[in-house]
């Protein structure tokens, strides 16, 4: 979300979901529904446009990569076939970027389409914002590695994590076991860092510590935008600054929050 406060950047927040936030008439973080707010509308015309595909009356026509909702969840859509079906595509994706070449299965198609499906949204959102690079902050690290895969000159992965400690304490404080608390640290780490510096060239993945950046937030910024090769701006600093349209209601209470 900082990153989107540059001039040039577009933060999408969590931009697998923008079926969801259409078809449950989420709020954008301008304070508009998604469905309603005039960025989006921009989007929803020119998909139409080449595509004759209207996202407002089919939001999940477009789909991206699959999405696993915990707390607003759209029944219609997240059904348990889905998330089914959706588990053993990830594990066939595991597998995918884990064996050697001659074991390996293919991308499942769904997904495939879906990170070309992404790559257009993400083209069209900089055409029609005129801007030059878009933030989407999906929380799934397969996703991030397929666009990277798909698009390695035009993709940068930052993983902004916590110390193991942080990790394991706000656990053990919210009421699981010693054991529980250590396996979440150790699956957060083993997990999205093990595929990443596997699979990300080194000067394409960038790890922020989240106990950094709230430490020194402009040096930690300036640092981000010397690897993604983009001008510090001071008005990054600032959440309240300009409007910003981002799929995710979440941002949007933590921008009033902090104003
Ligand atoms: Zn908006």
């Amino acid at each position: 979300m900082l990153l989107g406060g540059h001039s040039q950047g577009e933060s999408l927040g969590e931009f697998s979901f923008l079926g969801k936030a259409i078809s449950l008439e989420q709020m954008c973080g301008c304070g508009l529904k998604v469905a309603d707010c005039k960025e989006w509308n921009k989007l929803y015309s020119q998909v139409l446009l080449e595509k004759n595909i209207d996202l407002k009356k089919q939001p999940y026509e477009l789909r991206q990569w699959d999405t696993r909702a915990s707390t607003v969840i759209d029944k219609k859509q997240q059904t348990r076939g889905y998330l089914f079906v959706s588990k053993l595509r990830t594990f066939m994706t595991r597998l995918h970027f884990m064996l050697p070449s001659f074991f390996r299965p293919p991308l499942p198609s769904s997904l495939k389409k879906g990170v070309e499906n992404t790559a257009y949204l993400y083209d069209v959102v900089l055409e029609t914002r005129e801007k030059n690079f878009i933030v989407d902050s999906s929380k799934n690290f397969l996703k991030g590695i397929a666009l990277y895969k798909s698009y390695p000159k035009k993709t940068k992965i930052l993983l902004l994590t916590r110390d193991g400690r942080g990790v394991f304490h706000s656990k053990y404080r919210s009421g699981f076991t010693k054991k529980e608390s250590f396996l979440g640290w150790y699956r957060y780490y083993s997990g999205a860092l093990y595929y990443l510096k596997k699979l990300v060239q080194k000067e394409d993945l960038l790890i922020v510590k989240y106990e950094d950046l709230v430490t020194d937030l402009e040096g930690e910024l300036k640092k981000i935008c010397t690897w993604a090769q983009i001008d510090f701006e001071k008005e990054m600093v600032d959440l309240g600054f300009g409007e910003r349209h981002l799929v995710m209601i979440l941002a949007l209470s933590a921008i009033k929050a902090l104003n």
